[in-house]
């Protein structure tokens, strides 16, 4: 599960939103913004309190994530030094 952050969500005029699997990083990108953005430089505890209510689950991204294959090595069965028969 996801967690996304909209800034609108905040009753703020504003397109802004971010997605991530991961909350802190939801947290991160939207004190950023509003920092950048909305130019609020304190984010105390109450403006994280009303970052993570705003936050919403949300399915994490289908079908995007690559599973990674475990590393198959082939052709290594080099045979190690068979003398020839004279
Ligand atoms: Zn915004």
């Amino acid at each position: 599960m996801a967690k996304s952050f909209a800034c609108k969500d905040m009753g703020m005029q504003c397109g802004f939103e971010v997605k991530s699997d991961n909350e802190d990083e939801v947290l991160e990108y939207a004190q950023l913004h509003a920092q950048k953005a909305h130019n609020i430089q304190s984010i105390d505890a109450a403006m994280v309190a009303k970052l993570k209510g705003a936050m919403k689950d949300v399915p994490s991204a289908a079908g995007t994530q690559p599973s990674a294959p475990a590393a198959a090595p082939s052709g290594a069965t080099a045979p190690a030094g068979t003398p020839p028969t004279a």
